[in-house]
C-alpha cells in the first residue's frame, strides 16, 4: 500500500506540474505526543526542537518531524480535475443518482437514473460507500462501512497560524494550515451511517487542537462537515475489473487514503477501461471481487 501511495504522490507531483493540482506542496509535518510513551519506535524530538519547526506549538512531551509529507486542499483538487475532464470533452452531470446498474447476460450495459437510461460500453463504479448497494445488484459483494470523520475550518489569522501540518497523535487529530483557513480534521467512527452528524465532536477536536496550538483558540468557524470514508474489512481499496461481470470496473474502499491514492487509482482503472495492458502485481490484492468469492 505504501508503494501505491508513493507512486500516487509522484502522479500528484506530475499533475501539479501541469497546473492541475493548485494547492499541492511539500510541507513536511510534525507528529506530537502529549503523554510520554513506554516504547519509542524512533527517538523523539524535544519540545524545543519541535518549536524549531512550529513556533506556535505549546509544550508537548515530544514528537517527530516527517520531511516527506505533502499537503493539498481537497476541493480545489477536485475542481481542477473536473474542469480538466470537461475541457477534454467529458460531460459531467450533477444531481443525477444512479439507481441501477443495467446488466444483460453477465455484462453491464449501462445505468438507470431518474432522468433516463445511459447505455455504456464500460461502467466505472466509484460511488464511495454507496458503491456497495449498486454492486450487489450484479452479484458483487463490497462489504463497505462508513468511517465517519469530521472537519472544522477556522478562519486564518496570519502570524498566529501554524506554519506546517501538526498531527496530535494520541487524539488522531490533524491541523493543517491552508491558504485562507486552518483545517482541523480527524476521528473515525463506525455506526449507523444514517445517524445525524454530531457537530460537538468537531468542537471537541478544536478544543484539543487549541491546547496544542493556542493561537487557534477563539477562532471563527468558517466551515464544518463530516464525511463517511468508504472502508473495507481488510483496509485495502477495491480497484479493478470484477470477475464474472463484464464491462464493470470498480474503484472504491479507499478509507483514509482516497485523496492520496486518487491519481494511482485513475491510472489503474484506465488500464481496465481503455488499455487492459500488462496486469500489474497489485491487481490481485486489490481485486474488487475478493469478498464475493
Ligand atoms: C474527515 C476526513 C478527512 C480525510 N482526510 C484524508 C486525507 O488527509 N488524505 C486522504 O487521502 N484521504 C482522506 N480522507 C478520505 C477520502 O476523503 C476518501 O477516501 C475519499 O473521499 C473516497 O473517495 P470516493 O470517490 O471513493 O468516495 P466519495 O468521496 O464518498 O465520493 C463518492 C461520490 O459518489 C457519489 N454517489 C454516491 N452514490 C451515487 C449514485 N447512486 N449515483 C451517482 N453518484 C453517487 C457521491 O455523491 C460522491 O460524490 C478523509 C476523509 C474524511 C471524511
Amino acid at each position: 500500500m505504501q508503494d501505491l501511495a508513493i507512486r500516487s504522490t509522484d502522479l500528484h507531483c506530475a499533475l501539479a506540474g501541469l497546473g492541475l493540482n493548485p494547492t499541492f506542496r511539500k510541507t513536511g509535518a510534525i507528529d506530537v505526543y502529549l503523554r510520554s510513551r513506554r516504547k519509542e519506535k524512533k527517538k523523539l524530538l524535544s519540545y524545543a526542537e519541535l518549536q524549531g519547526f512550529e513556533p506556535t506549538l505549546a509544550p508537548v512531551t515530544g514528537g517527530t518531524h516527517e520531511a516527506e509529507e505533502w499537503t493539498l486542499e481537497s476541493r480545489s483538487f477536485v475542481r481542477a480535475m473536473l474542469d480538466d475532464a470537461a475541457g477534454h470533452g467529458a460531460e459531467i452531470v450533477f444531481g443525477t443518482p444512479v439507481r441501477e446498474l443495467l446488466s444483460q447476460g453477465g455484462r453491464v450495459v449501462g445505468v438507470r437514473t431518474p432522468s433516463g437510461t445511459i447505455r455504456s460500453e464500460k461502467v466505472v463504479l466509484a460511488a464511495g460507500l454507496h458503491s456497495a448497494a449498486l454492486a450487489a445488484q450484479v452479484g458483487i459483494r463490497l462489504p463497505l462501512r462508513g468511517g465517519r470523520g469530521y472537519v472544522v475550518d477556522l478562519a486564518a489569522r496570519p502570524g498566529f497560524d501554524p506554519t506546517i501540518p501538526v498531527r496530535i497523535k494520541e487524539h488522531r487529530i490533524v491541523v493543517t494550515p491552508l491558504e485562507d483557513r486552518v483545517r482541523v480534521c480527524g476521528s473515525i467512527e463506525f455506526g449507523n451511517e444514517n445517524r445525524p452528524v454530531a457537530h460537538e465532536r468537531g468542537a471537541a477536536m478544536v478544543d484539543i487542537a487549541s491546547t496544542v496550538l493556542p493561537g487557534l483558540r477563539g477562532r471563527r468557524v468558517i466551515d464544518q462537515w463530516a464525511g463517511e470514508r468508504p472502508c473495507s474489512p481488510d483496509g485495502l481499496p477495491l480497484i479493478g475489473a470484477a470477475e464474472g461481470v463484464e464491462n464493470l470496473v470498480v474503484a472504491t474502499g479507499h478509507g483514509m487514503w482516497g485523496l492520496i491514492l486518487a491519481p494511482v487509482t485513475a491510472e489503474l482503472i484506465t488500464e481496465h477501461v481503455i488499455d487492459p495492458g500488462p496486469t500489474r502485481n497489485e491487481s490481485d490484492w486489490l481485486r474488487p471481487d475478493r469478498f464475493t468469492r
